[in-house]
């Protein structure tokens, strides 16, 4: 019995050393599920080595999940697809794979208030996650005002290089705020920064018509616009409402009870 408990003892150090938490955690009871089920050396060593990497992806994919700051509960799995046109659904199945991210494509989304853009972003930025890419979910003010802080303290070239590690950046709700010329011009470095470097998804309820409004000059509007679409999917989600929907079928119901 001691014999055994001192063996316990070594192999969790040993683990411990090599850094194999998963199998750190789950070895005894693997060991007993051996025990019962005649496993062979093989399919032992196989079932502790299944866990390790079991475990070390759900920790990636937690970490990612927390360093991507993207809004809980807004998945797949809570988003109605049935609600879209085919085209796109289609679009949407297009961005999961994640291969849009290696050909560095940004994902314009279009469209008005309540539409669904921002849940269906997150959604798709979930899936990516799972596939083990890095995404950052931020608005247009909030990424505009950490630059500026950046550049006021002079480390504008260090900011945009921890960005430039992301396979995506999310940027919500583009033009939504009224900027300033500064923050309009800071807004444009970045984007000129990452132009075909890596992807950016946006959501605007703003069509580009109306983009002077946010970069306060008809030709950097255009020159953000143009680097914005040269490799892009546009996804154009003129629906009604999603929230305004169902409170009418809730008025409904109740007209009718
Ligand atoms: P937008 O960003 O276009 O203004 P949101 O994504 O914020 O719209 O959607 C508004 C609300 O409606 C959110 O609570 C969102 O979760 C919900 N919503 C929108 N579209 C769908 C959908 N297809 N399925 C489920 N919930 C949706
Ligand atoms: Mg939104």
């Amino acid at each position: 019995m001691a014999k055994l408990d001192k063996t316990a003892q070594r192999l969790s150090e040993s683990m411990k050393n090599l850094h194999i938490p998963g199998i750190r955690a789950h070895f005894e009871e693997i060991t007993e599920k051996a025990k019962n089920d005649s496993m062979s050396y093989e399919e032992y060593l196989l079932a502790l080595l299944e866990k390790e990497c079991e475990v070390r992806y759900n920790n990636r994919v937690n970490r990612l999940l927390k360093d991507s700051r993207l809004p809980s509960g807004k998945t797949m799995e809570t988003f109605d697809m049935k609600r879209l046109p085919l085209k796109i659904v289609q679009q949407v199945k297009g961005l999961l794979d994640g291969k849009f991210l290696n050909r560095t494509e940004n994902v314009l989304i279009f469209g008005n208030p309540g539409s669904g853009k921002t849940h269906l972003v997150c959604a798709v930025c979930n899936e990516l996650i799972a596939l083990n890419r890095k995404v950052c979910f931020t608005t247009s003010s909030l990424l505009v005002q950490e630059l500026l802080i950046a550049k006021r303290d002079l480390q504008l070239h260090k900011a945009l290089k921890k960005l430039g590690k992301y396979d995506a950046i999310i940027i919500d709700d583009i033009g939504y705020v009224q900027q300033e010329r500064e923050e309009m011009e800071i807004l444009f470095t970045f984007l000129a920064d990452r132009y075909e470097k890596s992807s950016i998804m946006i959501t605007s309820n703003l069509p580009f018509s109306k983009w002077d409004k946010i970069f306060k000059d008809t030709m950097i509007a255009a020159a953000a616009i143009d680097r914005l679409v040269h490799h892009s999917i546009i996804i154009e989600m003129n629906l009604e409402s999603y929230r305004m929907k169902k409170a009418k079928k809730l008025k409904k119901r109740g007209d009718n009870s």
